[in-house]
């Protein structure tokens, strides 16, 4: 039986290829040349008005929680309102700065609550950052309103939203930084890497000298030393964090296909969906029309005490479904905060991330459906049960029986 993994990338090979060979040929690997021209090109798609290429976004998000601290003289412990459902990426960029983060409550989108996010603004919030859960914008346009009232500065973390359309427009305008990914399993993906890009074009310029080790080229060049290249000054003490030519060498092709490969995974999560919907032990991840979401995720939530279990099953018949993500309270450096967030709590437990590339077929999403259906159907359970220790060994009985057959 073929396995069905939850991700698997697909490159168009001899068009990387050849746009590697461009590099190799060049001599020119390292920043500058390829990642100028995906810059453009990104800048191009998206419409945003800034772009700077990253080597990841996690570096990005620290690069936007640096220069936003920099630039407005935020303090230590100062807070970043943030959500306990995400990669630690996310939260990890915040603490790198000794900035504090505070969590907000997701809501049925599993994107921040607009609601939750005004209860935990206090004297010491600086910022919100949003997480376009699974390339959902949720109630992004809320969100941005309470930070504009609140004069908060807004970044979302995209890294799940290359391609994702709002309101009729590419995602990302909506922010003061958006940071996208391009990791090895992101829907847009280069092997590693991230775009920054700043609604504001001094803070572009600062963050291409924050990328780079806070080395400050363009005085000499500007005042026509042209040979004088080592005759640079530094700034700031910053990060090795910008991208190389290599990279958007791939990233360049990828884009091409970007729009083609959305759609087909917007196809199988309608035929998901489908399949999916009529099963009341399934609950599904809410969508408002004004997004046309880049689907990098499709989740699905079942009865918290069948989730783990249901896994297993779907693992025994070459299915291997993932968990996006585990609650960030519970890891130690955040569980300060454990308890303060019930529903992004009970989401962790109930979903699980079904398979979704472009090496699959419909065929695959219906042989992943029928076997979601049948173990639901076999060990049918209401939605908030909790289950007794008894109950839960006749399942794993009932469990070892179906894995037998
Ligand atoms: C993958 C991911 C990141 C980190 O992306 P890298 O490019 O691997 O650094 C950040 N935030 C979220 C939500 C992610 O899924």
């Amino acid at each position: 039986m073929k396995k069905i993994q939850l991700f698997s990338p697909v490159y168009s090979v001899d068009e990387c290829l050849a746009e590697i060979r461009k590099c190799l040929e060049a001599g020119w690997t390292g920043l500058g040349f390829k990642t100028v021209e995906f810059e453009e090109a990104w800048k191009n798609y998206t419409g945003l008005p800034n772009a700077h290429f990253l080597n990841s976004s996690t570096q990005g998000l620290h690069l936007a929680m640096k220069i936003f601290k920099y630039e407005l003289n935020w303090r230590e412990g100062d807070e970043v309102i943030t959500t306990p459902l995400t990669f630690v990426s996310t939260n990890h960029a915040i603490l790198y700065e000794n900035l504090k983060p505070v969590f907000a409550d997701v809501d049925e989108t599993l994107c921040l609550d607009p609601q939750s996010v005004r209860e935990k603004i206090g004297p010491k919030t600086r910022a919100v950052v949003f997480v376009g859960f699974g390339g959902n914008a949720g109630k992004l346009d809320e969100i941005s309103r309470i930070c504009k009232e609140y004069n908060l500065v807004l970044i979302l973390d995209a890294a799940h939203m290359s391609g994702t359309k709002y309101r009729e427009r590419h995602i990302g305008s909506e922010a003061d930084c958006a940071v996208f990914s391009y990791h090895a399993v992101k829907n847009l993906s280069i092997g590693d890497g991230g775009m920054i890009c700043f609604k504001e074009k001094a803070l572009d310029e600062k963050a291409r000298k924050w990328s780079w080790m806070g080395i400050n080229n363009d005085t000499f060049s500007r005042a026509g030393h042209g040979g004088y290249k080592w005759l640079y000054d530094v700034e700031y003490l910053g990060l090795k964090a910008h991208g190389n030519s290599i990279m958007a060498a791939i990233a360049l092709v990828q884009l091409k296909y970007l729009d083609r490969d959305n759609e087909i995974r917007r196809k199988y999560c309608d035929l998901y969906t489908r399949l999916l919907e009529n099963n009341l032990q399934i609950k599904l991840v809410k969508h408002f029309d004004d997004c046309v979401s880049s689907r990098h995720l499709f989740q699905i939530r079942v009865p918290a005490a069948l989730r783990d279990i249901l896994i297993l099953f779907l693992n025994a018949k070459e299915i291997y479904p993932g968990v996006h993500y585990r609650l960030n309270t519970d890891y130690k450096m955040y569980n300060y905060a454990s308890g303060t967030c019930p529903r992004a709590e009970e989401a962790a437990k109930e979903i699980i991330s079904l398979p979704l590339h472009l090496r699959m077929t419909e065929e695959d999403v219906k042989y992943i459906c029928k076997n979601i259906n049948i173990f639901l159907e076999m060990i049918s359970l209401p939605l908030d049960s909790n289950l007794t220790d008894e109950e839960v060994r006749n399942v794993c009985q009932k469990i070892i029986k179906l894995l037998r057959e």
